[in-house]
């Protein structure tokens, strides 16, 4: 498929992703300031911005617009074979087993919160104090142990091994990089640990899926979850896949027509598969969308675009850290920021702090002021927060396909900017 042309559609502006050349992917972004200011969006974490390719794809797939798995006719045909092809090219993207189910759902809470209904009756759900609401909430209606994140990775894990010792543990439930520091978790350590007693890990893949590459079969994860409109994805489908025995036993995730093999006026037989947890019509352009991202992400040069992000991240820690007054914020000692080169690093996402600043009003500045859009609260994750003394909130900037250095210089510019001024 073709893609848009942003750079010829706005003169001389400039608009192409840095990676273009080396990868051919390439995003769509906005204008302001009549058309002539790139505006700059380092919130890639919260929703990242569309890649110009799942657009094109997109513009392909509309005409064949027709309900899936319940038309004889030709478009229904079609359509129908866009999300059952969605689901491989998910299940290849992640490295999935043969036998992985892939179940397509709104999003990363969607995916949670059904893995929820079918947890076994026996055991408990074991969860560090780092998560993203979305990877702890779901647990709280069931038996759970949270266990506090230590100051290194290192000593986390021997808290998780622990209480998988001390406790029947049914699932493990980690991020596979936060979505507050964009520090990057032990995910294969942490699958290990629980198979060595007899759990099962779920890996939230949230932030994980747009910046590394992910072999689940190759980690040992049982159950991973991930947002195609943080994988530059538009129309919000997400996906859950992973081991089928607990999905098929599960409780369907929504009673409805298309999860039944069998309905009497006051009985049902379930489905198996994906069917059974996607009642109703299904959301097939956020399935296509996702699928597309998924084969483009698959098919970068892994080195350039490791390097890509790692190069952003380097330049963003070390130009906020020289100003004075400004804190980046880690979660564990013994993770690597990115200042330094290999490690098992972090993807791109920084939080800081600006002493004597309020994160809500340094945001509004650095978008009115500097046309850069980044991200200050919580970020739902309220404990982790609360533990790392932000409990009135904090800054995030993340990047990733799309931006530039000059992106993260503007916003290094901006602070500087706040912080002389002293507004
Ligand atoms: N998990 C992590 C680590 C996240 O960063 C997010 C979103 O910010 C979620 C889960 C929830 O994703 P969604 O809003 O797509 O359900």
């Amino acid at each position: 498929a073709g893609s848009p042309a942003p750079a010829a559609a706005h003169g001389d502006v400039d608009l192409r992703n840095p990676l273009a050349e080396v990868v051919g992917a390439e995003l769509l972004t906005p204008l302001v300031g009549g058309g002539s200011t790139r505006y700059v969006n380092l919130d890639y974490a919260a929703s990242a911005p569309a890649l110009a390719e799942v657009a094109a794809h997109l513009n392909e797939v509309l005409p064949f617009y027709a309900s899936v798995h319940r038309g004889a006719g030709y478009a229904s045909q079609v359509s129908t074979s866009v999300y059952e092809n969605a689901r491989r090219i998910v299940r290849e993207f992640v490295g999935g087993r043969p036998d992985d189910e892939v179940i397509f759902t709104r999003n990363t809470t969607d995916s949670l919160n059904l893995l929820a209904g079918c947890l076994p009756a026996a055991g408990d759900v074991l969860y560090l104090d780092i998560e993203h609401h979305a990877n702890l909430l779901p647990w709280q209606g069931r038996p759970h142990r949270s266990v506090v994140a230590a100051r290194t990775l290192a000593e986390t894990l021997e808290r998780v091994k622990a209480w998988l010792k001390a406790s029947e543990i049914s699932l493990v439930a980690v991020t596979g990089a936060s979505n507050i520091t964009g520090e990057i978790l032990p995910i294969a350590e942490l699958a290990a640990l629980a198979h060595e007693h007899g759990a099962r890990i779920l890996v939230d893949a949230a932030q994980l899926a747009p910046h590394r590459r992910i072999d689940i079969a190759a980690a040992d994860i049982d159950y991973l979850a991930f947002s195609g409109h943080k994988l530059y994805a538009p129309f919000g489908a997400g996906v859950l896949v992973g081991r089928r025995d607990w999905l098929d036993n599960g409780r369907p995730y929504l009673a409805g027509g298309g999860a039944v093999r069998e309905v009497r006026l006051d009985s049902v037989a379930w489905a198996e598969g994906p069917a059974r947890h996607e009642a109703g019509s299904p959301n097939v352009v956020g399935a296509a969308a996702l699928a597309k991202a998924a084969q483009i992400i698959e098919g970068l040069d892994v080195k350039s675009w490791y390097r890509h992000e790692q190069q952003l991240r380097d330049a963003l820690v070390a130009g906020l850290s020289e100003i004075e007054g400004v804190t980046v914020h880690r979660l564990f000692e013994d993770s690597d920021l990115g200042v330094s080169a290999a490690s098992r690093g972090a993807v791109g996402i920084v939080n800081f702090s600006v002493e004597g600043h309020d994160a809500g009003l340094t945001a509004a500045y650095l978008s009115a002021e500097h046309g850069v859009g980044i991200r200050d609260g919580r970020f739902c994750a309220h404990p982790a927060l609360r533990r790392l003394g932000l409990a009135s909130g904090s800054l995030r900037a993340s990047f990733g396909l799309g931006s530039r250095l000059e992106d993260v210089e503007r916003l290094v510019t901006g602070v500087r900017g706040l912080v002389e001024r002293g507004l």
